[in-house]
């Protein structure tokens, strides 16, 4: 029972009540597709000289962390700034827990408050001696900031590449309860996230994949645009 979300959800306004979708226990998995209408750069963009795929690899940090936070502190600047869209704010109003590979926050702007953050966020930077996490304002007051506890160099509390996902454990319970499974701006290529995906059809409940027009398609499966034609029955199933 999948189905993929492409396209405007009004231009298939033919096919009605195609599905019978759990009006409960719905869990959602989120990636950089969600966000583009709230105008965040994409991992091809350059900010402060740096690309953003760049600023997601372990050497940048290690080599260049001067370059490296004067980038972080852009993005720490400029995306608190960014409003959540009609995709994080539907999601947010039908209390779904969400399991998101961004790190954006733009989920918690928009009121959820069941969040996986997978990828960790930008709010806080990491100290690798002695683990401690702290607030990301300590990269405003030097231009390479410090651990307060023991002086080693802090680093970005965002998952770099090559290093493990956060609370996958937690993540997999909340798939594994799920009636069904919306997918959001992701094309589940990393590993962790498919399996999650995995999960679910192989319990065979129903999931939705939004592929593009997140704006528009996730209101619409959540029964919230004004159309009462929508494509999707809700309902037990
Ligand atoms: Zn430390």
């Amino acid at each position: 029972m999948l189905y993929y979300c492409s396209g405007s959800p009004s231009a298939k306004r033919g096919d009605r009540h195609l599905w019978t979708w759990p009006n409960s226990h719905l869990v959602a998995i989120t990636g950089a597709g969600i966000s583009v209408e709230s105008g965040l750069p994409t991992v091809d963009d350059v900010v402060a000289g740096v690309s953003l795929r760049r600023l997601f690899q372990p050497r940048i940090w290690r080599e260049q962390p001067l370059e490296a936070f004067r980038a972080f502190r852009f993005l720490a600047r400029e995306w608190p700034q960014k409003r959540p869209n009609r995709a994080h704010l539907a999601l947010a109003r039908a209390e779904i827990p969400i399991i998101t590979q961004n790190i954006d926050g733009l989920h918690r702007a928009a009121g959820s408050t069941r969040i996986i953050e997978l990828h960790g966020n930008l709010r806080e930077l990491k100290c690798e001696a002695c683990e401690g996490i702290f607030g990301c304002e300590l990269a405003w007051r030097e231009d390479i900031p410090r651990c307060p506890t023991c002086g080693h160099i802090l680093r970005p509390g965002f998952v770099l590449e090559g290093e493990e996902v956060r609370h996958i454990a937690r993540a997999y319970d909340w798939v594994a309860e799920a009636k069904g499974l919306l997918v959001v701006g992701t094309e589940l290529e990393m590993i962790p996230v498919r399996q999650l995906y995995e999960v679910a059809k192989r319990r065979n409940v129903p999931i939705a994949w939004v592929r593009d027009h997140a704006e528009d398609w996730v209101p619409h499966l959540l029964g919230q645009d004004r159309d009462a034609d929508s494509l999707f029955c809700p309902g037990e199933v």
